[in-house]
């Protein structure tokens, strides 16, 4: 087996982030769901990258049955692999800590839904997958393992091309031009640095839509009264 101490930071880290998504997920669990774009699909992707995040991680930790494929690499590769899980970890807590509420595990968007352009997600519409990326790609630098290293990679790849742009579409439809202005404004992955200035203007644009909208919404009710 590959340098234990890569494999404990791993394993601490997947820990950790388990809390994470518990401390996030439960004060959601009973929200109303308004729009619920869940597929088969996207259910049957679910499994081979939970097995890819953790199944085989821990079958490589606690069995000795993956060890015919262990390679090694040198310790300052695996150091590079900690500072990046390092930084999936921090921008996994940053997105969540961001969207709040409307975070959900699937595609769904809750009545009250908002569009969230703030933190992370002024400057990138995906830091939740970005994590999970960065994460697939420190993975292999911290199991040196021919099946767990980078068994994320291969699993998360299919959900994330089948998910992002449906993601998008829901969004789309839902928030209109406003996410139209934010599309424009960001990155998918990564900030869109070149345009950092429209960055900053689309994010405002699609503040002031969501303010407006919520102005909107509120005298309606004020209305129906
Ligand atoms: N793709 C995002 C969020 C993943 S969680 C990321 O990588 O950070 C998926 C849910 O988040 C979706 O069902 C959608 O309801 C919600 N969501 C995604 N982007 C959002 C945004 N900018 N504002 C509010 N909710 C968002």
């Amino acid at each position: 087996m590959g340098n234990r101490v890569f494999t404990i930071v791993y394993l601490v880290g997947l820990f950790g982030a388990g809390i994470l998504r518990g401390f996030y997920a439960w004060p959601n669990r009973r929200a109303a769901v308004e729009d619920d774009r869940r597929t088969s699909a996207d259910t049957l992707l679910l499994i081979p990258a939970s097995f890819g995040l953790g199944i085989l991680p821990i079958l490589y930790a606690f069995t000795p049955w993956l060890d015919f494929a262990d390679y090694a690499i040198p310790a300052w590769a695996g150091w590079i692999g900690v500072v990046l899980f390092v930084f999936a970890l921090w921008l996994l807590w940053r997105s969540h800590a961001h969207l709040g509420r409307n975070w959900s595990p699937r595609l769904q968007l809750r009545p009250d839904h908002r569009l969230v352009t703030e933190g992370m997600y002024r400057y990138m519409r995906h830091p939740m997958y970005s994590a999970h990326w960065l994460w697939a790609l420190a993975q292999p630098l911290l199991l040196h393992n021919w099946i767990a290293g980078p068994a994320l990679i291969v699993t998360f790849l299919p959900l994330y091309v089948y998910r992002a742009p449906r993601e998008e579409q829901m969004m789309l439809e839902r928030f209109g031009a406003g996410y139209r202005d934010y599309l424009k404004a960001t990155g998918r992955l990564w900030p869109r640095r070149s345009r950092s200035c429209d960055s900053d203007r689309g994010a405002r644009t699609v503040e002031s839509r969501n303010s407006k909208s919520e102005i909107r919404n509120n005298s309606e009710a004020r209305n129906r009264k």
